[in-house]
């Protein structure tokens, strides 16, 4: 985009015949796609941007219990259709693309979308989380996984999944729905779920649970196994693949060609620059909290639009 790298806030000049938009938004999950028709509903020119399917992680719920409106136990992809729904009722521009930089214009912002950028006046981040790594050696391994829709291992297989949170049990669980045997490795002494993960886990024959177990590697030189500590001993665990959940983090497009932090991002908020959903959600990543926050944020939007107007 920009021909040099400014600092963090020169503002960019950009060319006259760059795209124009009210509102951009980045990320077209429960948050981004909230925040995108209710603005679209308030009369704006809006552009979102998703680099992957719209739904965002809805696609991975195995079932949802806590969103009012739908059939108990519903699976994600319930959710997934009425977002689709709901954006043809009030549909933004949709651009399939990795924003990787934004970019402060002086009158607004840019959305680097590769060859092309967009100006927008205000801009919506609901990127959602990304997972985070162990930064063991063998991560990298086309057999060790961070998604559990992603798993290449069918009926029968021996799937291990690291990790003792609510979301590395539902994913857990979502494996073994599919019929495969899970070993679950606990670095710590118990898991730490809500209690009826907990008790879904209990019933779950098929999921066995390895405690105090940190892992240490992932090799392969005999098959797929993976390397794991357990009272001064290294135990080798043989497996047809690896599900790494320990947990997700802010996943923030850089500004100004910058690393932007929350902290950063936050600040700009009088500038018209707003966060929407689980990016900002802390631990409380919920599809209900990230479209009241998506919607929180096209209100923002709104009203920073119509000061900047006045
Ligand atoms: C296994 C699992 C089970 C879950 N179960 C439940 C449940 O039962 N109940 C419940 O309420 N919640 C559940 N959740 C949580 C729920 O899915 C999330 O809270 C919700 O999806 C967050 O919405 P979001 O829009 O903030 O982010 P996301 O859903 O993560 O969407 C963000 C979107 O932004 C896109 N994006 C990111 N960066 C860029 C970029 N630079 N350029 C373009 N696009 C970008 C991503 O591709 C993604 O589509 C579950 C999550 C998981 C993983």
């Amino acid at each position: 985009m920009p021909p040099h790298a400014p600092g963090m806030d020169d503002p960019v000049e950009l060319p006259e015949e760059v795209e124009a938009f009210d509102v951009g938004v980045i990320g077209l999950g429960p948050a981004g796609v909230t925040a995108s028709t209710e603005l679209v509903r308030y009369g704006y020119n809006v552009m979102a941007v998703e680099r992957e399917r719209i739904g965002g992680l809805v696609h991975l719920a195995r079932k949802i219990d806590n969103f009012p409106g739908i059939p108990p136990s519903s699976p994600g992809t319930i959710v997934v259709e009425m977002l689709w729904e709901h954006l043809g009722r009030f549909p933004p521009k949709i651009v399939n693309a990795d924003v990787r930089n934004i970019y402060q214009t002086g009158v607004g912002y840019a959305m680097s979308l590769g060859e092309t950028s967009v100006a927008v006046r205000s801009l919506i981040l609901a990127p959602g989380t990304r997972p985070k790594l162990l930064g063991l050696p063998g991560e990298d391994l086309p057999w060790v996984y961070h998604s559990w829709t992603d798993v290449r291992a069918g009926p029968g297989s021996t799937v291990a999944v690291i990790g003792g949170g609510d979301l590395a049990i539902d994913q857990a669980l979502s494996l073994h729905d599919g019929d495969r045997r899970v070993e679950m490795l606990l670095r710590s002494g118990t898991t730490r779920c809500n209690r009826h993960l907990q008790g879904e886990l209990e019933v779950a024959e098929g999921v066995h649970i390895r405690t105090d177990c940190p892992p240490l590697r992932f090799e392969e030189e005999q098959g797929p196994t993976v390397v794991y500590a357990k009272g001064g001993h290294e135990i080798k665990l043989p497996v047809d693949a690896v599900l790494v959940s320990i947990g997700r983090e802010p996943a923030l497009p850089h500004l100004n060609d910058a690393i932007l932090g929350l902290d950063r991002a936050r600040y700009l908020a009088p500038e018209g620059l707003l966060l929407a959903g689980d990016v900002v959600a802390d631990r409380r990543r919920q599809v209900a909290i990230a479209m009241g926050s998506g919607l929180d944020a096209a209100m923002r939007a709104d009203e920073y639009l119509r000061r900047v107007d006045e």
